[in-house]
């Protein structure tokens, strides 16, 4: 009977798993709770009106239809019969694997105070990005509505807890809408004096680059408009705003983009984790005491680069994926061999609205435009498809010469303690 590999995530880890085995003497079965591939690094630009769904996200079946050893399944997995091989949906669904490959990702975290989620929704994934879009459109439209001036005040406050990259590119742009593309759709409020004020706890934001790009970033965001609140933690999100330090901040809209936690893989094989939840895997990604069972990508935690941990982004998941792919190769070939995982990092980058940007490569540092345009061209590249490519190149184009968003739907409703 041929091999069989079950891979548990369609994202960059899982996607990146397929792709390397390609060729090999397997049967392969994806399993994904979504039936789209998603590219997360362009989810603000979605959750900020500049681009559609459809530009940053693909059907797992159709990118996989010419592997003819490849079956795709769309399904929920609940848990994993370690004993018996077996993967459990949640639809009751049983799939039996001989290598088993988790790269479930990871999803945003409120530091134990998930009853914050409903009014500061975070972003992961499309619907996410919808979510963010309609609210930010739909406080623009009530503010245009509001007689009262501190109620049109809070409407016309947005609040990003986490001056991450995400923190600081939901920011950027949010500021750029409504201080630049917005103000002469409205007659009764100026979009100009709309307040984004991003608060992060630490002393930085981008702590993740180094202190002179995290102080340039801080520049330029003060100058797109941002309010940037450093060292205070939010302690309170509810329909009426933040609290952070001792202050309340009056604001409809809240962002969130502060901290992580990793999808339950570890607990379901009942692998030991970290805090985050995090699969602590062996050298080579396996599981501990099960070499047929590889973790990887966001859901996993390793000391692999240089002695410390892989970060949490796409090219990391992508090496391990390829990485994993190779490992079984060769044991189909009878080699046995443990092959210890080495993360390389190519940089660090992150976008201030749509004229700077910056960029670590470690050997050399880039911001402003120039760092845009590499910022820009980089995610071009790694997006799927010519017409995806076209697609997003033209949107930015545009944007860029005549500032106007395409994008500027507001759609679905929702489920939420407040109406909005
Ligand atoms: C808003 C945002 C912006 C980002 N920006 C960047 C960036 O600019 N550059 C960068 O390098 N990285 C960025 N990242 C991080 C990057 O996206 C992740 O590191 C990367 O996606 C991790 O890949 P993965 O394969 O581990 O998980 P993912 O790509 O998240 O894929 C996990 C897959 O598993 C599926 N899944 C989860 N649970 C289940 C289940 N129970 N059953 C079945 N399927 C399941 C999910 O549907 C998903 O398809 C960003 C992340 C976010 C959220």
């Amino acid at each position: 009977m041929t091999h069989h590999v079950v891979i548990v995530g369609a994202g960059f880890g899982g996607l990146a798993a397929a792709q390397g085995l390609a060729g090999a003497d397997v049967r392969i079965t994806i399993i994904d709770q979504r039936n789209h591939h998603l590219f997360q690094p362009l989810l603000y630009q979605v959750g900020t009106a500049t681009l559609a769904t459809s530009e940053i996200a693909w059907p797992v079946r159709h990118l996989l239809r010419k592997r003819k050893e490849v079956t795709t399944l769309l399904g929920a997995v609940t848990g994993v019969d370690t004993e018996n091989r077996k993967v459990l949906l949640e639809d009751g669904g049983i799939v039996a694997y001989d290598t088993l490959i988790l790269a479930t990702g990871a999803r945003h975290a409120y530091f134990g105070h998930d009853e914050w989620e409903p009014f500061a929704p975070g972003l992961k994934t499309l619907e996410d990005a919808t979510t963010i879009r309609r609210r930010v459109l739909l406080s623009f439209e009530r503010a245009e509505r509001e007689a009262d001036p501190a109620r049109r005040a809070a409407l016309l406050t947005f609040v990003i807890v986490g001056g991450g990259p995400t923190g600081v590119e939901l920011s950027g742009a949010i500021a750029e809408l409504a201080h630049q593309n917005l103000p002469e759709e409205y007659r009764h409020i100026d979009t100009r004096k709309a307040r984004v004020v991003l608060i992060e706890a630490g002393p930085r934001i981008l702590p993740s680059f180094t202190e002179d790009l995290s102080a340039y970033a801080h520049a330029s965001l003060e100058r797109l408009g941002v309010e940037i609140q450093l060292g205070q933690a939010v302690r309170e999100c509810s329909d009426q705003g933040v609290i952070y330090g001792d202050q309340p901040l009056a604001a409809n809209v809240i962002l969130w983009a502060a901290g992580v936690r990793a999808s339950a893989a570890a607990a379901w094989a009942g692998l030991p984790a970290d805090n985050a939840g995090r699969a602590l895997v062996e050298p080579d990604l396996t599981a501990p005491g099960h070499p047929e069972i590889f973790v990887i990508g966001d859901t996993a935690t390793i000391n692999a680069w240089h002695g410390k941990p892989v970060p949490g982004i796409a090219p990391a998941a992508k090496q391990q994926g390829t990485h994993v792919a190779r490992t079984i190769r060769m044991r189909l070939r009878g080699n046995t061999a443990q092959r210890p995982f080495r993360y390389r990092h190519s940089g660090n980058l992150a976008t201030i609205g749509k004229r700077a940007a910056v960029i670590d490569f470690g050997w050399i540092k880039v911001r402003g435009w120039l760092a845009w345009w590499l910022w820009g061209l980089a995610h071009i590249y790694f997006l799927i498809g010519v017409r995806n490519r076209l697609a997003v190149a033209l949107s930015w184009l545009w944007i860029y010469a005549t500032g106007s968003r395409s994008a500027h739907l507001i759609t679905q409703g929702e489920q939420r303690p407040r109406p909005n």
